[in-house]
């Protein structure tokens, strides 16, 4: 298996996925955390009631033997999840969501709230995050820009500038620390679901927070959707007030499944990333293929930040097909093995196509072409992922 280096300082990271945020367990008796199902939290006095109710309202956190008050203020479990993605991904601490588009909206109302309504995006992002932003719907006006351009279209009222690297279909990797410098004062948003922390740290880059869609590699296994935002402070606690009011908690149990995705993330990505690395230079041998996008190729990362932003290309691989979209209907339909299913990061191998499911939803001219399919590689035998592709090429038109 290729390594690559990873840029943590301190503690190893896989020391840190399998410890984080279980710190106190011993202590308590207990080998794994409980889940905490309660909505509601017996209240000692009216008093002490309404001044926990003020802390947690202002998102702060508890003092230690106060009541909870209520779960959409906060939960025990949630709060383990998310001090183990903040010390995955070096920030203060982290908030966590029902999925990640409930992370975004999140972000993007604070943005909203706090004035700064404009928003400056680099494309290609998640279907569902070009749609949210284009749409206007939660008050933002949008800005699309390239990562050189981003400087250019910065204006007094931007309260955001959003990237995506890798970028969501294309493989493009964008230099988080370039992009931080032409933003100046305006934070750097970066969704960090394709990479994530194994891979690369964005708030080491200097991007102000860092987004997940939990649902993917946190998880791991397609049974659990949830969202997090890691960042400092300031703005763990105003995305906590947003989250209080508008109520996209993540449960209970799907918190303690994330957390517990988070101690095997580093042997998962690792191993997903190495099948993706064979499949991927398997794919630029084939006559049928025109073009595969995976950062470990030559050409894929002119900018060479795979070994200084990345620790290494990650599992997703974007393949182009001379036949076009035919092609990649046929080769999509013989597939047995890989699932043409949305989605991404889990244990068994996805396929998909971007144009038709996860960026239909695209502006015309920024939506992927139709001859691109999207692998989420898993972690089956390398062997069988690349004999069920050869069979399916067989039956290309
Ligand atoms: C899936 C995805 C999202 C949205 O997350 P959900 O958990 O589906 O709401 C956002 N960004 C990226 C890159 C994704 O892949």
């Amino acid at each position: 298996m290729t390594t690559y280096p990873v840029p943590v300082p301190g503690r190893d990271l896989a020391t840190t996925a399998v410890h984080a945020g279980r710190e106190d367990l011993a202590a308590l008796g207990l080998h794994v955390p409980s889940i905490d199902l309660s909505t509601t939290y017996p209240l000692p006095s009216i008093e002490a009631g309404g001044a926990a109710y003020d802390t947690l309202a202002s998102g702060e956190r508890p003092d230690d033997g106060a009541t909870l008050v209520y779960q959409r203020l906060w939960n025990p479990g949630t709060d383990r999840f998310e001090r183990a993605v903040a010390a995955l991904e070096g920030t203060d601490s982290a908030v966590a969501f029902a999925s990640g588009m409930a992370a975004l909206t999140a972000v993007l109302l604070a943005a909203v709230a706090g004035g700064t309504p404009h928003v400056v995006a680099v494309r290609p992002l998640y279907g569902g995050s070009d749609h949210l932003l284009a749409s206007g719907l939660l008050g933002t006006e949008v800005t699309w820009a390239s990562p050189e351009s981003v400087g250019d279209a910065i204006r007094p009222d931007t309260g955001l500038v959003l990237l995506e690297t890798p970028a969501n279909p294309s493989l493009d990797l964008v230099d988080i620390a370039a992009v931080v410098a032409r933003a100046g004062d305006v934070p750097v948003v970066v969704d960090n679901t394709f990479a994530t922390p194994v891979l690369q740290q964005p708030a080491r880059h200097g991007a102000a927070m860092v987004l997940h869609s939990a649902t993917k590699y946190m998880g791991g296994h397609g049974d659990v959707m949830g969202g997090v935002v890691a960042a400092g402070h300031a703005w763990t606690a105003r995305l906590r007030q947003v989250r209080a009011i508008t109520g996209a908690v993540l449960h209970p149990v799907a918190a303690y499944e994330l957390h517990r995705g988070l101690q095997t993330i580093h042997v998962r990505v690792r191993a997903q990333q190495s099948t993706a690395t064979t499949v991927a230079a398997w794919l630029c041998e084939r006559p049928e293929v025109s073009r595969v996008h995976h950062p470990s190729l030559p050409g894929c990362d002119p900018q060479r930040l795979v070994g200084t932003q990345m620790a290494g290309p990650g599992a997703i691989v974007g393949v182009r097909l001379v036949g076009g979209y035919a092609a990649a209907s046929a080769l999509i339909e013989h597939l047995e093995l890989v699932t043409h299913a949305v989605s991404l990061g889990g244990v068994d191998s996805l396929v998909q196509h971007p144009a038709s499911l996860t960026h239909r939803i695209v502006a015309s001219d920024a939506r992927p072409d139709a001859d691109l399919i999207r692998l989420s590689l898993g972690l089956e035998s390398v062997d069988d992922v690349i004999a069920d592709l050869d069979k399916a090429m067989a039956n290309l038109p």
